[in-house]
């Protein structure tokens, strides 16, 4: 009987957490790592893929995506191996049965909005037991969309708190919006409660300040607080709703933002001439992936569908990208946690294709890269198996072409779910808490139990991880 089921034969295995970083064989056996060595043997595998010439690195993980229509196959050619989904637990399920691609993923279940009223504590703590029960890992708040007032906000933060979930912000109340104001009162906000700031990148595009003046302001904001944890993305476009409401306004104040940037009255009439102007890229589906269209044919998708599209502008500020990727802390502790992409279903799943950019230009080390991108993200979602390729973890793994950079095989628990742009994947892993542990179990997709008070939501305080030297 071989020893592996899989020997990933000659790759330059690069594995911050174990201090691993060389030209190395990896053995998988029963999904997860047997052992990563020298020269193991080809006659002890029951199959062998030659990896010589490339990178290989534990599975990305990206801490913030959006899982719809064609979003797992795009994630799995992009290299990602275990995903967050921000806002629609309750499609996870259907999503997973209609195009599963053997993927990783856990969820948060949107809650809100309430933009005049406040909840009542009983009522906020009821939507997040049914959502966990669900499965989900907790809630997402996504004020810079569609916002609430900030008590309500406040209260939603601290109900999370009290029950041990996960809470995520895309901040933005009915007071500020998805700005760097938004940035700074969500902090307030939180007070001494834990909370993930979603893509902090997206709110310094210059609309308070100069755009390089509010790079320095927010991340110096987030700088040293153990009680936030955060991502950012690398891509120039955001993602946002075409949807126009009966008011003839955008309905995601999100997509008011970006029209009133250039200068496009923040209405129907405005947001139409952004789409003929190519300005405005309107999602459309097209051979098993997202494609983003504009000018005249984007605007005739978004008329014939009623404005009811998925849209994305080319707004963020290439500072911001950049400072909240590599910039560190006097402690060497990376001011934002980790690279996410906020893509999934929009179409800019480019951790690995931006990130080895930043590589290339040595703004990251190698080793930096894999930490952000994989390491921290098993640290935020507590998956003690995954973001490094010791004895015994989870035989995730996302193997790089540098010259060509980009992701060229992504494997999950022993599996080639991709390789070279083929999916061969099917069904996938739903990560939840033990709370929904028996419902995600009845749905018959594979699942991975997490506990909260082991992510680094709320660990962070008592321990703030650090790439080893
Ligand atoms: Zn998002």
């Amino acid at each position: 009987m071989a020893t592996y089921d899989l020997l990933l034969k000659g790759a330059v295995v690069v594995d911050p957490v174990g201090r691993v970083d060389g030209p190395l064989d990896v053995g998988i056996a029963g999904g997860r790592v047997a052992e990563v060595g020298p020269g193991l043997p080809g006659s002890a595998a029951a199959e062998v893929i030659d990896l010589t010439g490339h990178v290989l690195m534990p599975g990305v993980i990206d801490t913030h995506t959006h899982i719809q229509g064609p979003a797992m196959r795009m994630m799995a050619r992009a290299g990602v191996c275990t995903a967050l989904e921000m806002a629609d637990f309750r499609s996870l399920l259907a999503e997973f049965a209609a195009r599963g691609c053997g993927l990783n993923v856990a969820g948060l279940q949107a809650i809100g909005p309430w933009a005049a009223e406040t909840p009542g504590r009983a009522e906020v703590a009821g939507l997040i037991d049914e959502a966990t029960a669900a499965g989900a890992i907790g809630i997402k708040m996504i004020g810079g969309h569609r916002p609430s007032t900030p008590a309500a906000t406040e209260l939603m933060i601290d109900a999370a708190n009290r029950a041990k979930a996960y809470v995520a912000f895309h901040v933005g109340s009915t007071e500020t919006g998805s700005h760097l104001r938004g940035l700074l009162e969500a902090i307030e906000l939180a007070g001494d409660n834990s909370l993930h700031i979603a893509h902090v990148n997206s709110y310094l595009r210059g609309m308070i300040k100069d755009p390089a003046a509010e790079v320095l302001e927010g991340l110096a904001a987030i700088e040293g607080k153990s009680n936030l944890v955060s991502e950012s993305y690398l891509a120039v476009i955001n993602g946002t709703g075409g949807a126009v409401g009966p008011d003839g306004l955008p309905a995601s104040h999100v997509t008011r933002n970006c029209l009133r940037m250039r200068g496009y009255s923040a209405d129907e009439a405005g947001l139409e001439q952004a789409i003929r102007d190519g300005y405005g890229l309107v999602h459309t589906e097209e051979g098993g992936v997202t494609v983003p269209v504009t000018g005249p044919a984007g605007a005739d998708i978004w008329r014939a569908r009623g404005t009811q599209v998925m849209m994305s502008f080319p707004v963020n500020q290439p500072q911001a990208t950049f400072l909240c990727a590599v910039r560190k802390d006097g402690a060497g502790r990376f001011t934002v946690d980790a690279i996410s992409t906020d893509g999934g279903s929009i179409p800019r799943n480019v951790t690995v294709e931006y990130g080895l950019s930043l590589v290339r230009y040595q703004a990251l080390s190698l080793r930096e890269f894999v930490w952000k991108a994989s390491a921290a993200g098993a640290l935020m979602l507590g998956l003690k198996d995954k973001g490094h390729l010791g004895p015994g973890a989870d035989a995730d793994v996302t193997v790089l072409d540098l010259a060509r950079g980009k992701a060229v095989m992504t494997i999950v628990g022993g599996r080639v779910v991709m390789a070279n742009g083929v999916i061969y994947g099917t069904g996938g892993t739903i990560i939840t808490t033990p709370r929904g542990e028996a419902n995600v179990r009845a749905s018959g997709l594979g699942c991975k139990v997490v506990h909260p008070e082991e992510m680094l939501l709320y660990t962070k305080r008592r321990s703030w991880p650090r790439m080893p030297a």
